[in-house]
């Protein structure tokens, strides 16, 4: 498998195990009610619903729990675990959920009682969140699994009620990026899991990027795999602050290594873990360490490591820094209390200015519960995480939670609910949203006095208070259930959601009524009544929302209206382009709806996947995968396991007979304006066009530019990173224009270079010019475009961009997408609605754009990844040779294990390393005895000479060395290879 790179597939066989675990939530009214038992014990036996009444609890008709929208928000925590693959995300969850009495509990014909009792083990395959059969099989984390609420009471804060801890556990493998995209885009706060033998790894690096994009500040670092020979926490922390991940990885506690151990990192393991914070030993009992026994500790280490520790947080936080000084005391860092600490490391989590870190190993179940408690007290409430994105200036088109602070503000005035001004909605919408927030200021918003100012600065940027009583949720998850149907997991970012809400979707404009209210738990889910601001739950019935979508309230609430903006949109979650496709046929004609339905909701509950119609025909649709032309589809994805997956789904899921062809790289086409001559000027077409459409003649025209993008200039991701710009009159400034995300970026890009009116063209200025006074005044009030008499302006804009998109997914070479092009269409003309009805105007739009591409100089552009090779210093120099010659790649950067001691131009590491003699091998990087050394080579190689790339790795390096790659870019190829790649495609 080319993207296999790790050595999980080795595991794999070993791991053909699919038992079908059935699994058994808490009610969480269950579990409220046995906090006041006493914290864990009694959850734990609460759980096991053995007997008949308690499953009675589990069936659909149990009494409808409301417990959970009552919790107070400050006691949510909506976190994800993530890390490399094979770091130990899942077995950490898997442990987590044990501990706060969720495990996964298999059927007792498959399990022993006494096994059943234990938490779920990835090696056998019965984990709670690797739930879909090819996950148990395959040992990976597919489908990012939500679970929760689980109720927690941290052991600092014994007298508050249990935390709502949501976790989204996401799976490590690079096809799955979406996965990773979408919990972190929910996510308040992370659970960072690395593998203390390796340390950084490539997905390490990776997925850190995507929190940050989201705006997440707050994460937690666990070192797990702390048992292995060959950890260390010193190396893993140097490569955290080398990497660039963070600064301040600040160590809460140091390892107890086992005793006659000897202490060398070899043979080190760990027995347990000193909390510095309170300077007791915790030992962790029973069979699955689910008692934590406290003892005080005279570990000589705790001296310099706690003090450290002191020092750094009080560089960074007044607070504590004053709380030292006030204390009457010869050594104040000695006397000050756990708490103080606690506090400041909240403070400090939260403003992300640190990341606490934690020790252990998950499979020896060796400090797990700490981790349960550093969530409750270090990452923060739905109510904090919103503050911290708009500090970060993430906020396009994302709707926030609202700070303490804000908070403050409102209770200390009017009781008065209030949608404050702070993100932007995204691009594409853009048009529409300035004319809703006009249209909005006697409509039925609300803005609170105090923000009212900056809401009116910025009419387009909204944000939504978690305490706002209008509803606002977004849609992050579609999963297909064959007895459920799709289900729609969302988070609710404001207002309250219950069973009877009717649901707006603002992103398609449709109206959605859900049929049940669940919360999520694996495989299994709970139903409530209601889900509040903050919180995460899954929605069944709903029947058009995608992944991103953003959900509002249909309905005044209350008779009052106190509806959300219907035009509001929550920021989506960013979609990775896919690079890999295969054919899908329909074994039969009769199979031909079964199988297009399939297809259609696997790219529903996976945005990751991409599905086109193989004809290259304006069919005039605009539809993703319309009929025209060859019966062929195109399922394309993230790499070969991904459409692997895919094709398991689509058989044993959906239960289809399709044929699959080979996978296949997947290309783009955009222009090279060198082959109109040195320094072409945007290429432009505008034409009237008529055809024959159902039986009648139509007629539509426009003028379009199209420009491929500059090389440093960014396209919009939702348009398959092209820029779109439609206007249907002909000047800037008019109401009515759409424009993608980058537009204004680029115009300062690009200058201004004036009309660009030298293009082909079969009207003559007059006649424009006639054609632009004349509908001038004829038009209807509201509607100031050139030619749209009696055509709704709102559909006839949808219509045109329906044609650009269409033509966007097909280019005219190969049917490829197309990319980094700058497309305009302005001057729209119509002829009445007789002669342009709006689905014309989209299908004769598409057919300009297209010829507008293909005259501008049409070119293949291919994917370029960038690799990351692994290898042990040996193999580098056939490696590096075989990158440059035969895979036609170019080297970025080599990196050896120990140069990270030369350290001149590396991050200076300022943070507390424990000595080796802590038991791990790190102090001295790169000189780790009995390890060998390894080198990274860093190199940009198209995706087409990759595929097999990792056996061929293998034979290169003695089956040692492993690579992950990630897209850098699509790049233009030369005349040669777009022959070849077009006779490829049967295009020649
Ligand atoms: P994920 O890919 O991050 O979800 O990782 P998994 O939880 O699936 O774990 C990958 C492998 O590492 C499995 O074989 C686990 O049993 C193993 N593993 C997880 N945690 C530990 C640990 O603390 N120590 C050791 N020695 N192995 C672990
Ligand atoms: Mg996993």
């Amino acid at each position: 498998m080319l993207q296999r790179a790790s050595a999980r597939h080795a595991a794999t066989s070993s791991r053909q195990l699919s038992i079908a675990v059935s699994l058994r939530a808490c009610p969480a009214g269950m579990a409220r009610s046995a906090q006041s038992l006493g914290p864990r014990m009694t959850m734990t036996k609460t759980l096991q619903p053995r007997s008949p009444a308690m499953r009675r609890c589990f069936s659909s008709s149990a009494p409808l729990l409301s417990t959970p929208h009552e919790v107070p928000l400050s006691a949510i925590r909506n976190i994800s675990a993530w890390g490399h693959i094979d770091a130990g995300k899942t077995t950490l969850t898997e442990r987590l959920l044990y501990h706060t009495g969720g495990q996964a509990s298999a059927p007792d014909s498959v399990h022993s009682a006494a096994n059943s009792a234990l938490p779920g083990d990835v090696d056998s395959g019965s984990t709670v969140t690797d739930y879909l059969e090819q996950e148990r099989e395959r040992g990976i984390t597919i489908q990012s699994a939500a679970v929760g609420p689980l109720w927690w009471k941290s052991q600092s804060s014994k007298d508050n009620p249990s935390a709502a801890i949501t976790l989204v556990d996401t799976p490590g493998h690079i096809d799955f990026t979406i996965e990773v995209e979408r919990a972190l885009r929910v996510a308040d706060g992370c659970i960072v899991v690395m593998d203390s033998v390796e340390g950084v790894e490539a997905q390490t690096e990776g997925n850190w990027k995507i929190g940050s994009r989201y705006g997440i500040k707050s994460n937690v670092l666990f070192l797990n795999k702390l048992d292995r020979p060959g950890a260390s926490i010193a190396r893993c922390l140097r490569s955290f602050v080398q990497r660039g991940l963070h600064a301040r990885p600040l160590l809460l506690q140091l390892p107890i290594l086992p005793s006659g151990s000897g202490g060398t990192e070899i043979d080190g393991g760990i027995a347990g873990v000193i909390d510095l914070l309170t300077k007791e030993e915790l030992r962790f009992e029973g069979r699955a360490g689910e008692q934590v026994v406290r003892t005080p500790s005279s570990s000589p280490e705790i001296g310099p490591a706690r003090h450290s520790l002191i020092e750094s947080l009080a560089s960074l936080d007044e607070v504590l820094m004053e709380e030292l000084f006030s204390i009457e005391s010869d050594d104040p860092h000695q006397s000050i209390s756990a708490q103080s600490l606690r506090q400041s490391i909240r403070r400090l989590t939260i403003a992300g200015k640190i990341v606490p870190t934690l020790l252990g190993s998950a499979a020896k179940h060796v400090g797990v519960q700490p981790v349960l408690d550093a969530v409750v007290d270090y990452l923060p409430s739905p109510g904090e995480a919103g503050d911290v994105r708009d500090e970060l200036g993430m906020g396009k088109g994302t709707v926030h939670g609202t700070s303490e602070r804000a908070r403050e503000v409102g209770r200390g005035g009017s009781r008065k609910p209030k949608v404050q001004g702070k993100a932007t909605p995204p691009s594409k919408e853009a048009s529409e949203k300035k004319e809703s927030a006009a249209a909005a200021s006697d409509g039925p918003r609300l803005t609170g006095e105090d923000d009212a100012v900056a809401a009116a600065e910025d009419a387009n940027r909204v944000s939504i208070n978690v305490q706002d009583p209008t509803l606002s949720c977004l849609a992050f998850k579609v999963v297909w259930d064959k007895r459920r149907g799709p289900m729609t997991f969302v988070r609710v970012y404001s207002g309250t959601l219950s069973r009877t809400t009717t649901l707006f979707n603002t992103s398609t404009g449709t109206r959605e009524r859900l049929s049940r209210l669940l919360l999520p738990f694996g495989s299994t889910y709970t139903e409530v009544e209601k889900l509040g601001g903050g919180q995460v739950g899954v929605l069944l019935g709903l029947k058009d929302t995608r992944t991103g979508d953003t959900l509002v309230d249909a309905r005044p609430a209350g008779g009052k209206a106190a509806t959300m903006d219907p035009t509001l949109r929550l920021r989506p979650v960013d979609v990775p382009p896919p690079v890999f496709s295969v054919s899908v046929d329909a074994h039969s004609k009769s199979d031909e709806e079964a199988v297009n339905e399939a297809l259609a909701m696997l790219v529903r509950t996976d945005p990751s996947l991409r599905l086109d119609s193989g004809s290259g025909d304006d069919a005039g649709g605009g539809s993703a995968f319309g009929a025209a032309g060859t019966n062929q589809t195109i399922l394309s994805g993230m790499g070969e396991l991904h459409l692997d997956i895919a094709k398991d789904r689509l058989k044993n899921e959906f239960g289809v007979k399709a044929r699959i062809g080979g996978v296949r790289v997947a290309f783009r086409e955009t222009v090279d304006e060198q082959l109109r001559g040195v320094n072409a000027e945007p290429h432009v077409v505008e034409d009237v066009l008529e055809r024959d459409m159902g039986g009648k003649r139509v007629k539509a025209g426009a003028r379009v530019t199209v420009q491929a993008l500059a090389e440093n200039e960014e396209g919009d991701p939702a348009y398959g990173d092209n820029i779109v710009e439609v206007r249907l009159g002909g000047e800037e400034g008019q109401k009515g224009n759409i424009e993608s995300r980058s537009e204004a970026k680029s115009r300062t890009a690009r200058g201004n270079k004036g009309d660009p009116a030298s293009g082909v063209s079969n009207l003559n200025a007059e006649q424009r010019q006639a054609r632009r006074e004349g509908s001038k005044g004829a038009t209807p009030a509201g509607s100031d475009e050139t030619g749209t008499v009696g055509i709704d302006a709102d559909s006839l804009r949808r219509s045109v961009l329906s044609g650009v998109t269409a033509c966007l997914s097909r280019g005219p070479l190969a049917s490829q997408p197309l990319t980094k092009l700058h497309i305009r269409v302005t001057d729209v003309q119509t002829f009445g609605p007789e002669q342009s009805p709006p689905r014309a105007v989209g299908a004769i739009i598409q057919s300009l754009v297209r010829r507008a591409v293909r005259e501008a100089g049409a070119r293949i552009a291919e994917p370029v990844m960038r690799v990351r090779i692994e290898t042990e210093e040996g193999h580098m120099g056939r490696v590096v040779s075989d990158v440059t010659t035969d895979q036609g790649g170019d080297i970025v950067e080599v990196e050896h294990e120990g140069a990270a001691q030369e350290g001149t131009e590396r991050r200076p590491v300022d943070v507390y390393l424990p000595p080796e003699s802590q038991g791990e091998g790190g102090e001295a990087e790169g000189a780790i005895p009995g390890a060998r050394q390894k080198t990274t080579i860093v190199a940009l190689v198209p995706l087409t000479k990759l595929v097999s790339y990792s056996s061929r790795l293998r034979a290169l390096t003695a089956g040692t060395g492993t690579f992950t790659m990630r897209l850098e870019g699509f790049r233009k190829v030369s005349d040669e290879r777009q022959k070849q790649i077009l006779e490829e495609l049967g295009r020649v």
